[in-house]
């Protein structure tokens, strides 16, 4: 179907794919969610860290109720709201904001780290938030550091909250020791569990001492300096990278580790920079790859020649087409995405049909008219246009869902092709 390489365990054979294909810009109504919503897993992975938004009550709302339904202990995020005095610049923003983290750390003696998160109001009126967290953390240093970043949604898109997060974060992580050896940073929010996973895998590759960013913990930052190698585990880190870039570290290019084809390629580019020789790399992955190309067979089936569009919303868009495409012999009708970086999409586009049409941000009426004259069997999406296409007849997948689901690595692979087929396997019961 697709012109491409098979896909092998071993080799994958350079292919130019959309190398040099022409990327279309689109520029007009969007339909995302803003970066608060990286609040939702952020808080989840840093288990002693606060996220304090200070928005409107929309923002409330928003970060309530899509986190609401994941709390499982005391909330670690509220929102600070802005009342018309603040809006009308007669109430003192710094002596509020002092006030209300002063109590919430007084009351919360777990908090180790406090995140105040800007949103479009905050922004507005032209809060200092980042003047505030230095303020904040001379007053509360030892005791608990705070940070700022902004979560605004005024030209972003959701999947940029955890990247302005872990913006921020990267300032602070301590210098690596002089001498240090050669190590392995992995950047971008990961499930404990895919976590733990690759930790086994780097144990057994000898790859070492091995670092995540986020850590799960406030008190564990870790270091970075010109000995460390870092490797993005997601595909929005934009501005991480280039921060971690500017404290000497250096980025491995590598395709994202979704599927098995696209975990192989993401190891096997870590491995090389650690020089592990390739006996070593076959011997510790193959396992895990034959596990993964057995659990995709199971929804190949059902995916295998379906026609699908991607709406733009998370930035996962291109590493799914290509794992869509190379894996499961999905045809891409349209791939949008929120914002392409060129130079880490690079070994992602250079795997993806050639000629495939991929665009660039988003005019959501244009997008909806060409996704409706194409009739795909498959549109990802975001919620908002999701419930509408439905009720034309048409499947869609929440793009959402694929950051909130374990979907990295080997032992995820069938997992990430099953999210693709249940919506098929939905219609064609339903159909039935
Ligand atoms: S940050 Fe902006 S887009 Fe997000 S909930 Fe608040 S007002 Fe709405």
């Amino acid at each position: 179907m697709n012109a491409l390489t098979p896909l092998s365990p071993g080799a994958v054979t350079p292919v130019s794919g959309c190398s040099t294909t022409p990327v279309v810009q689109e520029r007009g109504q969007r339909e995302v969610f803003c970066g608060l919503t990286g609040i939702v897993w952020l808080h989840r992975k840093i288990q002693d860290a606060f996220f304090l938004v200070v928005g409107s009550r929309t923002c409330a709302h928003l970060v309530q109720s899509a986190a609401g339904v994941m709390i499982f202990a005391e909330p670690r995020f509220a929102t600070a709201i802005l009342d018309e005095r603040d809006l009308a610049g007669i109430a003192d923003i710094d002596d509020e904001l002092d006030r209300v983290v002063g109590r919430l750390l007084e009351r919360r003696p777990e908090i180790k780290l406090l995140f105040l998160v800007g949103s479009c109001p905050s922004e507005v009126i032209k809060i200092d938030l980042k003047r505030a967290a230095q303020r904040q953390s001379r007053i509360h240093s030892p005791r608990a550091r705070v940070l700022s970043y902004s979560g605004s949604g005024i030209e972003t898109t959701f999947t940029q909250g955890e990247d302005a997060c872990l913006a921020s974060l990267v300032p602070v992580l301590p210098d690596e020791p002089a001498n240090a050896p050669h190590s392995l940073l992995v950047v971008g929010s990961l499930a404990d569990v895919v976590e733990d996973q690759f930790a086994r895998l780097f144990d057994e590759l000898g790859i070492a001492p091995c670092t995540f960013l986020p850590m799960r913990r406030a008190t564990d930052f870790p270091p970075v300096g010109p000995n460390t190698s870092y490797v993005l585990a997601q595909p929005f880190l934009g501005d991480t990278s280039r921060a971690l870039e500017e404290r000497g570290a250096k980025r491995i290019a590598a395709p994202f580790p979704l599927g098995a084809e696209g975990t192989t390629l993401w190891l096997r580019a870590i491995a090389d920079a650690f020089g592990v020789s390739p006996e070593l790399f076959e011997k510790v992955t193959a396992p895990g790859r034959a596990r993964a190309m057995q659990a995709l067979s199971h929804s190949k089936g059902m995916l295998a020649g379906k026609r699908m569009f991607m709406f733009p919303d998370s930035q996962l868009e291109v590493p799914l087409a290509r794992f869509l495409s190379r894996e499961l012999d999905v045809e891409m009708i349209e791939v949008g995405t929120p914002y392409l970086h060129r130079e880490h999409m690079a070994p992602e586009l250079a795997l993806l049909p050639e000629g495939l049409r991929i665009v660039e941000g988003q005019h959501v009426d244009n997008q909806l008219d060409r996704c409706r004259a194409a009739r795909p069997d498959l549109t990802l999406c975001g919620l908002g246009l999701a419930n509408p296409l439905e009720a034309e007849g048409m499947s869609t997948k929440w793009s959402i869902e694929l950051i909130f689901t374990p979907i990295q690595g080997y032992e995820q692979a069938g997992d990430l092709a099953e999210l693709f087929a249940r919506p098929l396997n939905r219609r064609t019961r339903l159909e039935v």
